[in-house]
């Protein structure tokens, strides 16, 4: 299958960097660098909680989208410290990083709670970038794809065919996120080509075709168009090379002739 029919979307995960005057540097710095993947690339700015308004203004008009970094699955209630989807949803929030792996390895999140989250998101409209990826010990114990299989399947349970189409699954291999050692582009395009066969036997052909697959962890400028190129890899997430407006554009240039 031709991948041009598939979305191509670069991400910028912030983590929990930049207070408001210095995000709205950077995304004043993005916004022009980056104007001219529009309809080709989608462009996307996923940031702290407290960003997220000052974010959704400065890029109004462009074709820079702004995510969230996390959601909680409940619509309200005493959850202290929780934000829901109806409320990113009602400042103007378009994505959502679910299920990174910083959040499943320092915050206890299970594949069951990123299954709630990710059926919560797209429930208020919301369309959810969906984080699996295999720690180092496991790629080392030849059980990858066991494990991402089994994310994939958790992760998506009950989630309709409709709706997976609206869903982003990032490719993370815990090894590779913020350590600087990438994938190969080879071993991105094999797990990916992975996900999008255990999709296709959970839906079927079409539905696991239509999906946009990302590759994260430490993917940067000097290596995004090697990794963009491969058949599989429709996107990335960016962590640390979001945070420079140079850096992310290169990556998203990258994604513009991939
Ligand atoms: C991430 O945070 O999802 C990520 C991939 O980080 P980095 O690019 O810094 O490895």
């Amino acid at each position: 299958m031709n991948k041009s029919v598939r979305k191509a979307i670069i991400a910028g995960n912030w983590k929990m960097n930049k207070a408001r005057p210095e995000a709205k540097e950077l995304l004043e710095a993005i916004k022009p660098l980056v104007a001219n993947a529009e309809g080709k690339v989608e462009v996307i700015a996923c940031v702290p909680f407290t960003n997220l308004e000052t974010a959704i203004s400065v890029t109004d008009g462009s074709n820079v989208k702004i995510g969230a970094e996390n959601v909680h699955f409940e619509k309200s209630g005493a959850f202290t410290g929780e934000i829901s989807a109806d409320m990113l949803v009602e400042l103007g929030v378009e994505y959502v990083v679910i299920g990174h792996s910083e959040r499943r390895q320092y915050f206890g999140e299970t594949d069951e709670t990123v299954n709630k989250r990710t059926k919560a998101a797209l429930a208020a409209g919301l369309k959810p970038i969906v984080c699996v990826g295999e720690l180092l010990w496991e790629r080392e114990c030849n059980i990858t794809e066991e494990v991402i299989a089994r994310q994939i399947k958790l992760d998506l349970f009950d989630v309709s065919k409709e709706d997976v189409k609206k869903t982003v699954i990032a490719y993370e291999p815990v090894w590779a996120i913020g350590t600087g050692k990438t994938a190969t582009a080879d071993q991105a395009e094999e797990v990916c080509g992975f996900i999008r066969s255990t999709l296709a036997k959970i839906y079927d052909q079409a539905t696991a075709d239509a999906v946009t697959i990302q590759y994260g962890g430490s993917m940067n400028a000097g290596n995004a168009a090697e990794l963009l190129s491969k058949p599989n890899v429709d996107g990335g997430l960016i962590g640390g090379a979001s945070l420079k407006a140079a850096d992310f554009n290169t990556i998203v240039q990258a994604a513009v002739e991939g």
